[in-house]
């Protein structure tokens, strides 16, 4: 109530509780602002009006908790604050109450630049600020909006168990001892992929849950060991059925925050593409800087590093860089695993300068098209090395020169990725996505006979270079899906150990079906601004994994291990 009192309020009488955010004690007259929910209260309290209520007010320090009577009256025109909502007015005290004290405070809510373990050991403080209380509100009404669309949409709300077997989503599961069964575990689920599955082949064909996952990864800004995903799931449904569902929800997202929605459909774009042009699975369009490909241009290039690479690929910066600026690009690229940097600066003038421009023909100046006061930046190598380091470059120079639209929102769709990656590590095929995405019409046949070529029916859904989910068609047939466990190394006791029930269910009816999982957290971060998911979550960990509000996670008594047949033992080093 305290924010919503106006001039139009001037001579009520109303009774007011919240927190004292500030006082100031004017020689006897005491000052208090007063906030609740809705907002900011000026509290006067005056010796001579209510002597009992001034005696008390000297005690008030901030944070205690207040219950206030009096009238609302008029501030004199001097006093009139323009900037506070309720600056017209105050609450001319008659009657106080300490309710709630504080003892002194480890940091002020209004102070900048608080120690962030600080402010989650305090958690309870720090959610009282403007910011985290903004942030929590907008949390809550982008999922109400959420999930009122998904119901106008005919989505049942169905839950699915957090005590399960391992689900794979390419983390570490976190594993929970079982008292009655020592020596065996339950996983937290990483996803409720396999039952939103199995919720298709049981006839309910529209599903969504606003879902608790856990990885065991480590943390970063926008990952917590336990995250809320949007969950879908629908059953004889193509991509853009399952797309336009997505759509829906991100535009409800924004209208319930009263601003204009992205304006749907979103572009869909294959996987192949925006590798090539951007360099990355979640290209950031609100900028150009486009990558563009000079191999053919260099295949019989004097300047041999460009000739012999199979793959040469550029960007085109607009700024003639200084030699300065180059070399520090070029340590940044040696980063990210480059060789070296080759570049062609064309300056002001139209006068090219490079170490390299001797070795280049004339046809191949032509190609690159360095216009004046602009550099040319060269990748050569591998083609997944060139698209990785052209990739960071450009976003890197997006921001360096400042050329990113931060006005606009672009939202797209990659698609037709590839079904598996190889995984340099264990030698052999893993899945891009997981392993019962579905294949694209026609790949079934590369299952074996070329995996690397087969494409997917994987699809992510990416805003401003953030990738928010994704999903796929799945795998409805169960020798499809047995083909494709073999092709990931699992042999056929393997996979029946470990995803028996979801092959026997693929035998008894499973209509086609496909879903999308939209991570909740980062998308409500983007829409509130912030840059890092734990300003949107209400107790999050820390990098380390540790929770300082709680301490967790912590020992326990041996008594505890003993009845779970646990002994901690040292891990090696
Ligand atoms: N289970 C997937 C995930 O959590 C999403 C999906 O394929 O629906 O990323």
């Amino acid at each position: 109530m305290c924010g919503d009192l106006r001039a139009e309020h001037v001579g009520q009488r109303l009774t007011v509780a919240g927190w004292a955010a500030r006082r100031r004690d004017h020689g006897g007259l005491v000052f208090v602002d007063l906030r609740d929910r809705t907002g900011i209260l000026q509290l006067v309290i005056n010796p001579e009006h209510s002597p009992q209520s001034a005696e008390l007010a000297k005690e008030i320090r901030n944070e205690f908790v207040l219950r206030a009577a009096g009238e609302v009256v008029a501030r004199s025109p001097e006093t009139v604050n323009p900037k506070m909502a309720t600056g017209e007015v105050e609450l001319l005290v008659d009657d106080l109450e300490l309710v709630s004290r504080s003892t002194p405070l480890p940091f002020q809510l209004d102070e900048e630049g608080v120690d962030e373990t600080l402010r989650l050991r305090y958690r309870w403080l720090d959610l009282r600020t403007d910011r985290m209380q903004r942030n929590l509100r907008l949390s809550s009404a982008v999922v109400s909006a959420i999930r009122q669309r998904m119901e106008e949409l005919g989505f049942l709300d169905l839950w699915t168990p957090s005590l399960t077997r391992a689900t794979p989503e390419g983390a570490r599961d976190f594993l929970v001892p079982v008292r009655l069964q020592p020596g065996s575990f339950f996983a937290l689920p990483q996803s409720p992929q396999l039952f939103k599955q199995l919720f298709m082949i049981a006839g309910f064909d529209r599903y969504y849950q606003i879902a608790t996952c856990f990885r065991d990864e480590d943390l970063r800004a926008d990952r917590q060991f336990e995250f809320r995903q949007l969950d879908v799931e629908m059953a004889f449904a193509e991509r853009e059925d399952v797309l336009g569902v997505l759509e829906q929800a991100v535009r409800a997202s924004f209208e319930a925050l009263g601003r204009e929605p992205p304006v749907a459909p979103f572009a869909r774009v294959p996987w192949s593409e925006v590798m090539a042009r951007y360099g990355s699975d979640k290209p950031d369009l609100r900028f150009g800087l486009e990558i563009q490909d000079g191999t053919e241009a260099t295949r019989g290039s004097g300047f041999g590093v460009f000739a012999n690479a199979p793959c040469v690929r550029y960007v085109v910066a607009p700024k003639a860089f200084s030699r300065g600026e180059l070399a520090r690009l070029e340590e940044l690229v040696k980063e990210w695993g480059a060789g070296g940097l080759a570049y062609l600066i064309c300056d002001e003038a139209g006068e090219v300068r490079s170490p390299i421009a001797k070795f280049l023909s004339e046809e191949e100046l032509q190609t690159f098209g360095a216009e004046p006061g602009s550099t040319v930046l060269f990748a050569a190598g591998t083609q997944s090395l060139v698209s990785r380091v052209l990739g960071f470059l450009r976003l890197h120079l997006g921001r360096e020169l400042g050329v990113v639209d931060e006005t606009t929102d672009e939202f797209l769709w990659v698609v037709d990725f590839p079904l598996f990656e190889w995984d340099e590590e264990s030698d052999r095929w893993t899945f891009s996505h997981h392993p019962f995405t579905g294949l694209a019409s026609g790949h079934e046949e590369l299952i074996e006979s070329d995996p690397g070529a087969a494409l997917s029916q994987a699809y992510d859904l990416v805003w401003n270079g953030w990738e928010l989910g994704s999903g796929s068609i799945r795998i409805h047939r169960q020798d499809v899906q047995q083909r494709v466990f073999r092709a990931l190394g699992l042999d056929e006791d393997e996979a029946r150990e470990k995803f028996g029930f979801l092959l026997e269910a693929l035998q008894m009816g499973a209509p086609p079906h496909g879903g999308f999982a939209l991570g909740l957290d980062r998308f409500i971060a983007l829409l509130a601004g912030e840059p890092n998911i734990r300003e949107v979550v209400a107790f999050p960990k820390v990098s380390s994994g540790a929770d300082p509000l709680t301490g967790a996670p912590a020992p326990v008594p041996d008594t505890q291990l003993a009845e779970l047949g646990i002994r901690v033992v040292e891990r090696p080093a």
